[in-house]
């Protein structure tokens, strides 16, 4: 029987775990400064034993990294080797690595290791450790600064029974292991990507998000070409104010598209202040809504007078 996929150590990992669940985590708050005593290498007794029976979240870098690996457009990576999940307990779709049928097992692993080691998703690269480090609000205040008060910014080690590297001697600084794994770029690539999820998180599901803005946050999130193709190909650039200079980036630069469809996205989800669109769009709306307004009063005036009409024609 497929084994049910449960909040695995490494999506912990990913999202921050907060330590609520103690299970496999140590309950030690730990700084850049603190000392971890770790190592994985191929001669470990339980090489890529944290391979399987997990549950890879995947964040739009990491889609971006793994298909230009595999060289394939992002709809067909999706297909082969991705399903759909909800991204921390909310309503909001994202996709996990596909484990394969026959072993549970990531679709990249083999005994003799990652086959996309040096691309690998950002959540084995946190595994064993973990950060938690979001604005619980993910609010920003009247002047659009975010707020930082109730920001936390921690590590945790996630300890599970079968990873034998605890054991090994190699002593590292959280700094160094970060850096050795090379968790802070993917950390600047996902900061904003995570902000928006956490931020669904906390406002939680009774503000009302509609399925089309689901399925825009699926597609930014997961397929950059598509996102390119809604960008240049519909009335976006008609719609809102995009500089040159950014539109000359979008075009050819994935990295630029994938910060800017954050932003974007921050903007249609949550209403941040960071996008415009444009005055004459504004007053266009405005002059449409006008004309309905004005042609109901119309319709209201009319069929008052008919009525009128008729009552008094009745009453000759
Ligand atoms: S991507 Fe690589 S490191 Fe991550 S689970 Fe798969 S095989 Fe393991
Ligand atoms: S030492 Fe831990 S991280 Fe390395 S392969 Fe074993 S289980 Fe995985």
């Amino acid at each position: 029987m497929k084994k049910k996929k449960e909040t695995s150590a490494k999506e912990k990992a990913l999202f921050g775990d907060k330590l609520k669940n103690p299970s496999n985590i140590l309950p030690q708050k730990l700084t850049m400064g603190s000392k971890i005593k770790f190592r994985c290498h191929p001669g470990v007794r339980c090489f890529t034993a944290c391979c399987g029976g997990i549950k890879i979240v995947l964040t739009p870098y990491d889609i971006l990294k793994l298909t230009k690996r595999l060289e394939m457009p992002a709809h067909e990576f999706l297909h082969k080797f991705t399903e759909p999940t909800y991204l921390e307990n909310t309503d909001m779709p994202g996709v996990q690595l596909k484990l394969r049928e026959e072993d549970n097992k990531c679709p990249f692993v083999t005994p003799e290791g990652c086959t996309v080691y040096s691309d690998r998703p950002t959540a084995c690269r946190y595994y064993p450790v973990g950060m938690a480090d979001f604005h619980e609000g993910g609010s920003k205040d009247a002047n659009g600064e975010e707020i930082t008060s109730e920001e936390e910014k921690f590590f945790f080690i996630v300890k599970e029974d079968h990873c034998k590297g605890f054991e090994e001697d190699k002593e590292w600084t959280i700094e160094e292991w970060r850096a050795d794994q090379g968790v802070d770029v993917r950390d600047e690539m996902n900061k904003e990507w995570l902000r928006l999820v956490m931020r669904r998180k906390s406002f939680g599901n009774q503000a009302s998000l509609s399925d089309q803005a689901k399925r825009m946050f699926f597609m930014a999130s997961t397929d950059l070409e598509s996102f390119r193709r809604f960008i240049f190909e519909s009335s976006f650039l008609d719609t809102y104010e995009v500089d040159e200079e950014t539109i000359e980036k979008i075009k050819h630069d994935d990295v630029e598209l994938m910060h800017f469809s954050f932003i974007y996205l921050a903007a249609t989800l949550f209403g941040a202040q960071v996008m415009k669109i444009k005055e004459e769009k504004i007053k266009a709306k405005v002059k449409q809504m006008k004309e309905r307004q004005d042609e109901s009063f119309q319709n209201a005036v009319k069929e008052y007078s008919d009525i009128k009409k008729e009552r008094e024609e009745n009453n000759e």
